[in-house]
């Protein structure tokens, strides 16, 4: 596998992206206390990024949501860390690094569902609809993607590459 060194989105465009994202967020949150539920580890930038623009006063937990091996998805989701006391009659922020086939988003959704949370919404930093198996709509999206497999930003290939301020594409 082989790194891409010319970014598919640079620093800048994914700072000033997320500063739209978090205005977005704080309009539609305005007088409510949301609880963002951050899935570790591909989103642990992403996230850190997106509350410090945010005015909104959050909440901020994270869980682990496990599906990846290499490229290849794995099921079935293994969700740890999950605080439930978090989530009952919250409004709550699922903040992800990428939506790809849907079924870690789908998997952790149904889950929170079962502790009657006020509210779920999906925030995505990346989204590759090509991808979809499961139904799944992002409310917050950062970058619709093509059907590449990306690093950088949070994101790893075997757990290499996340510290790259940027996303870039990794290639067989
Ligand atoms: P899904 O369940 O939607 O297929 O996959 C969700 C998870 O797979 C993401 O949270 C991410 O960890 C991983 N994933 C999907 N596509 C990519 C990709 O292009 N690059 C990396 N690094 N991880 C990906």
């Amino acid at each position: 596998m082989q790194l891409n060194e010319c970014p598919l989105i640079d620093a800048d465009t994914i700072h000033q992206r997320i500063g739209e994202m978090a205005r977005q967020i704080d309009q539609v949150y305005a007088g409510r206390h949301p609880v963002l539920l951050v899935t570790l580890s591909g989103a642990f930038l992403f996230a850190a990024d997106l509350v410090r623009q945010l005015r909104t006063p959050v909440q901020i937990e994270f869980v682990r949501a496990q599906s990846y091996r290499g490229t290849q998805s794995a099921t079935p989701l293994q969700l740890t860390g999950l605080n439930t006391e978090t989530v009952v009659n919250r409004h709550v922020i699922v903040v992800e690094d990428i939506v790809d086939t849907g079924r870690t988003a789908h998997a952790l959704t149904e889950q929170l569902q079962a502790h009657n949370p006020a509210s779920i919404r999906l925030c995505a930093l990346l989204d590759k609809p090509a991808r979809r198996e499961v139904s799944v709509t992002a409310d917050y999206v950062g970058f619709a993607i093509e059907d590449h497999f990306v690093v950088g930003y949070g994101l790893d290939y075997d757990g290499l590459y996340r510290q790259l301020p940027a996303i870039h594409v990794i290639e067989a």
